[in-house]
């Protein structure tokens, strides 16, 4: 099996995010602002750690929302490192989403096999 085309909904995705601003609500969260204060991004102690800005990628711009590109830190030789700890939105990829945004990943986690 070909390694390149292994994880590839974690090499690269889209948030609709750019990556000062998710860096500015990881502060807030990190100073303790309140939560009425701030639009607080959902697990963001999780989601700015994570994150690894691929600025290299054009913005995708899909009904008027500006998407930026990222790769994930916990990626390691093609699986993820905190398979128990990772944010909701990593877990609840769906089978369908899978296959809609990456035809091409090789991975079959879905049968095991990640
Ligand atoms: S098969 Fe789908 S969910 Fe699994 S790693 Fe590839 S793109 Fe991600
Ligand atoms: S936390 Fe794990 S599943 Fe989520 S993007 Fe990173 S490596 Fe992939």
């Amino acid at each position: 099996m070909s390694r390149k085309n292994l994880a590839l909904c974690c090499k690269i995705f889209t948030l609709p995010m750019d990556y000062a601003y998710i860096k500015d609500n990881y502060e807030k969260w990190v100073e303790g602002t309140p939560k009425e204060q701030y639009n607080q991004l959902k697990e963001i102690w999780l989601l700015y750690p994570m994150l690894i800005p691929l600025n290299e990628y054009k913005e995708l711009i899909v009904k008027d929302i500006i998407y930026y590109h990222y790769t994930c830190k916990h990626l390691i030789k093609n699986r993820c490192s905190i398979q128990d700890n990772k944010p909701e939105m990593c877990k609840i990829f769906s089978k369908d989403n899978c296959k809609k945004v990456y035809p091409s990943c090789e991975s079959n986690c879905f049968k095991g096999n990640e």
